[in-house]
């Protein structure tokens, strides 16, 4: 229950919840003041997410002819979807339809008594404060005694009231001990494990059930995960007054949103999904008509328990995009839907999914939600509209083909590119012009143009998906896959939200920070030789070890840890914030002291400045994304002078 509770930041001000401001005023006034030429041809909100104009690097003064209307394009464009996407979604809702009346299971809120409500606000201080069991009790005693003898529920007690009134009850999903599948969907009736782990010719086999003790005991299973439900946590969220208001932001920033695009589009600036092109383009293709639908964020990694690996749980959690970014992202805001218990990652991601993808079938067909803001029902329609994870997490819920594919990139079809003429050689990288192209990818286009790039995009996507049902073999799939970059649907486009690639958006915090940092770090310290430009000495990087431990002292004791010397730590788990450190604060003006190679140090000041801009939550406006543009590409092209140069080889490791 206490994750329910929206956890407000004191500073915070959700002004939107303030239903007499004029929040049209304030855009508006914006709309005069930069930009007095008011143009509507202007706004990346015209331009379709696939056009050249969402990827083109245009110079400042290229923006005012940026029209873009192209009537192929629109925003209402629908897709015809194959087949397949409606036989998903039948199959998750299993014959549900939502009813035309609010049924009995969904009762309003009931009438505590006293010793409910009492025992209830204890219960959740309780929670909120980390208490014991022993805790629990104390505090019982000295609020029973305090309330003339009003009783206190003992805390098994009151986690089965808080159970009743919220309908929250756990499930308990059988899963394959070695962690392989849960039994759901099509191994819903299975008696073992079917799932052949790559690399192996055979199935696990692993039984789902302990042998029996007599014919007539009811069968155990071996292995279970929890899976929390969903629709009674939407509900719970509405039957609380100041949770509902929260979750109307959503709605609050696309109306504006729609508001600017209509009247001033190049005041419109970007700062949370409920701007975004994404977002708009769901509202014009008919989903998230009531300001109450939920969007929500999936979010899956993987979580070592102990430093030596030995269990690997994944785990699964939903962000609110409803709420305001502020809190959105706060661990008690955000739902955990389950945590699969080890030892190993899950083989068949979807199918631990599956009980959360037939709950979100039913919240988008529709489900009777409780309203405390104006007491009465109401339909709500709620839709999962993103799937974050790392590379591999993200690789097996997209159903895309690996970082490692000849098309392994999940935005463009930029061809990756050979670094040996060995065969079998896998393609590691995606360069913009590798050299001696002839010799060693003869199939890569000379350069491809950061303008203007071959993109993915849901037409290609859907008519893909065709094909691999078509296909008659699986070796004729997998020269689909090889062909197209994508080698099977995935049950996330059950969700009427699903769109390709935008489903799937990188996650920064991996991206920039733990991939990339940590890749330029090695690049310079002990995957370059001393002759390479872009080589950091021993010395130099033992130095800047040296001069990032004496810095920890100036840290802020509220900063979430020390930032360890990265020439000695760098093997041994430095973390995500630790990069970010490095990357933001560190590197730069420590280089220039060290004097870091000048033209090195440019560019990857370059990088910083984009991932910096990148990762504020400042709005940011047509210009600013366009400039944001400009640094990545100024990036990338320094980038493959200076680390592959004229050496084929590099590609692969540089
Ligand atoms: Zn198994």
């Amino acid at each position: 229950m206490t994750g329910l509770q929206p956890d407000l930041h004191p500073d915070s001000n959700p002004d939107f919840l303030d239903t007499n401001s004029d929040t049209n005023s304030d855009s508006d006034s914006n709309s005069n003041d930069s930009h007095s030429d008011p143009d509507p041809d202007i706004g990346l909100l015209e331009f379709p997410m696939d056009s050249p104009m969402s990827h083109a690097i245009l110079e400042p003064g290229e923006a005012d002819d940026l029209s873009g209307n192209n009537p192929d394009h629109g925003l209402d464009v629908h897709m015809d979807l194959p087949g397949a996407v409606a036989d998903l979604q039948e199959k998750l809702l299993n014959g549900y339809q939502c009813p035309p009346h609010p049924t009995g299971d969904i009762s309003k809120p009931k009438v505590l008594s006293t010793s409910q409500s009492l025992s209830l606000k204890h219960y959740i201080a309780w929670r909120k404060s980390n208490g014991t069991v022993l805790a629990y009790k104390l505090h019982a005693h000295v609020l029973q005694d305090a309330c003339n003898d009003t009783t206190i529920l003992s805390l098994h007690a009151v986690c089965r009231l808080a159970s009743h009134l919220t309908g929250l009850e756990p499930v308990q999903v059988d899963i394959c001990p070695g962690s392989c599948i849960a039994y759901t969907g099509s191994f819903e009736e299975l008696d073992s494990c079917p799932f052949v782990w790559s690399g192996s010719r055979s199935p696990c086999g692993l039984p789902r059930y302990k042998q029996k003790q007599s014919p007539n005991a009811q069968a155990t299973p071996h292995a279970q995960m929890l899976y929390i439900p969903i629709i009674p946590v939407i509900r719970a969220m509405f039957s609380n007054e100041e949770t509902s208001r929260l979750l109307c932001y959503r709605d609050h920033c696309l109306q504006q949103a729609l508001h600017l695009v209509a009247t001033a589009p190049r005041a419109h600036a970007y700062s949370d999904f409920a701007n975004a092109y994404v977002h708009l383009q769901q509202y014009e293709n008919g989903l998230f008509q009531d300001s109450r639908d939920i969007a929500f964020a999936l979010s899956t990694d993987g979580a070592q328990l102990t430093m030596k690996k030995q269990s690997d749980t994944w785990i699964l959690i939903l962000i609110i995009l409803n709420l305001p970014p502020e809190i959105h992202y706060k661990s008690s805001n955000t739902i955990v839907a389950f945590a699969t218990p080890g030892p190993r990652g899950p083989g068949d991601i979807e199918s631990f999914l599956y009980p959360l993808f037939k709950e979100m079938a039913m919240a988008s067909a529709g489900i009777w939600v409780w309203d405390a803001v104006d007491s009465s029902y109401f339909t709500n329609r709620s839709c999962i509209c993103m799937a974050l994870g790392d590379m591999l997490g993200s690789a097996k819920l997209s159903g895309m083909a690996g970082h490692s594919a000849v098309f392994g990139d999940h935005f463009s079809m930029v061809r990756g590119a050979h670094a040996s003429l060995k065969p079998g050689a896998k393609s590691q990288y995606y360069p913009i012009s590798p050299p001696q192209s002839q010799t060693y990818n003869p199939e890569h286009p000379v350069a491809y143009d950061l303008d203007n790039l071959p993109m993915h995009n849901s037409q290609a996507y859907w008519e893909t998906i065709r094909m691999l049902q078509d296909a008659r073999s699986k070796a004729q799939a997998q020269a689909i896959t090889c062909r197209t970059g994508i080698s099977c649907m995935s049950l996330c486009a059950a969700s009427p939200a699903y769109d390709h690639p935008t489903f799937f958006p990188l996650d920064p915090f991996h991206l920039f920070y733990e991939n990339c940092m940590a890749f330029l770090w090695d690049l310079w310290v002990t995957m370059s030789s001393p002759s390479e430009i872009i080589h950091l000495s021993v010395e130099k990087a033992c130095t800047f070890g040296n001069i990032i431990s004496d810095a920890m002292s100036t840290l802020p004791p509220s900063f979430c840890g020390t930032i360890w010397d990265p020439y000695l730590k760098q093997q041994s788990q430095y973390k995500v914030f630790e990069w970010m450190a490095l990357l933001h604060w560190y590197i730069i003006p420590i280089g220039i002291e060290l004097e870091f190679n000048p033209t090195v140090l440019e560019n990857f000041s370059f990088f910083a400045e984009a991932v910096e801009i990148a990762m504020t939550i400042q709005p940011m406006g047509e210009r600013d994304l366009l400039e944001l543009m400009g640094l990545i590409k100024a990036f990338l092209t320094g980038f493959e002078q200076l680390y592959v140069g004229d050496d084929p080889e590099k590609v692969s490791c540089h």
